[in-house]
């Protein structure tokens, strides 16, 4: 099984989970830039977490054979809180990064009348930087959410096919699929969606244009919740191509030109990393004695 998980915030993760997605399959991630539970307080606490994302994070990732993106936003949460509303003037510049393969994640948390002009502003730099969007629906009011979502891309005049629509379930999936644009599954392991309600949906929708993802971070989440869902596939008598279509072409088709997914030069499996260095830290803690 070869999976890219388009979700997962792999700067709250241990080495532990990229040798465990390794072996499972992964073999490339998209991180998208989102809030940290601890409120940011300033633009310059985004620019870190921005460079860190394209920076010591792709290192690490590949340090364990893994190739690591990100996408660029300032988060819905924090759409609402004034003192981040600065780092809409430094996304741009991160847009055109090597590695940086979307702008999000975007849409909205409580839907306010500031989450409004962020995401509207954000979704004009998308068209101006020409990469597609990663949109996040609200853990409340699911379907509301969800249909002003569909508007505002309207509205800004993204085409469908350059927007992926994240974490979806049972009552949102239609709306998304009608509305044409990709539809995101984010596989949790208590809440939401869980692996065998998705192959429920993949039976009944198909798999054109359907996406899924641990979107593991800080909370509890799980980082091999997609190969849990191939496994499920299986067993319930999808094929393997059936599988490596949702777990890896339909990401590579979604986000484009822009991902690299040569195997990393002279990772080994199972080996050590090989002594290397970003800005003078490694991930080695000394050497065997
Ligand atoms: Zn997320």
């Amino acid at each position: 099984m070869r999976i890219l998980d388009p979700h997962l915030h792999m700067t709250s993760r241990t080495t532990d989970d990229y040798e465990a997605l390794y072996a499972a399959g992964v073999r490339a991630v998209v991180e998208p830039a989102f809030w940290l539970g601890q409120p940011r307080t300033s633009v310059g606490s985004f620019v870190d977490y921005f460079d860190a994302l394209i920076g010591w994070e792709r290192f690490r990732a590949a340090q364990f054979g893994i190739r690591h993106h990100a996408t660029i936003g300032l988060n819905p949460k924090e759409a609402n809180d004034p003192r981040c509303r600065e780092v809409l003037e430094v996304i741009p510049r991160y847009l055109t990064k090597e590695g940086v393969v979307a702008v999000g994640e975007l849409g909205y948390d409580a839907m306010t009348p500031e989450e409004d002009e962020v995401f509207a502003a954000q979704l004009a730099m998308a068209l101006d930087a020409d990469l597609p969007a990663l949109v996040h629906t609200p853990h409340r009011d699911k379907l509301a959410g969800t249909r002003r979502t569909l508007d505002v891309v309207r509205e800004a005049g993204l085409t469908p096919d350059r927007v992926l629509v994240d974490h979806l379930n049972e009552t949102t999936v239609g709306l998304v699929r009608e509305a044409g644009a990709w539809a995101g599954f984010s596989i949790y392991p208590d809440t939401k969606m869980d692996e065998v309600r998705m192959v429920a949906i993949l039976r009944e929708y198909g798999l054109d244009r359907m996406i899924v993802n641990s979107a593991a971070d800080w909370g509890r989440s799980d980082p091999l919740k997609t190969w849990r869902t191939g496994m499920t596939m299986l067993e319930a008598g999808f094929t393997e191509d059936d599988v490596d279509r949702v777990l890896w072409r339909n990401p590579v088709e979604f986000f484009g030109a822009n991902l690299i997914l040569e195997p990393v030069p002279g990772f080994v499996a199972g080996q050590v990393p090989a002594p290397a260095e970003f800005e003078g830290s490694s991930v080695l803690r000394g050497v065997r004695a």
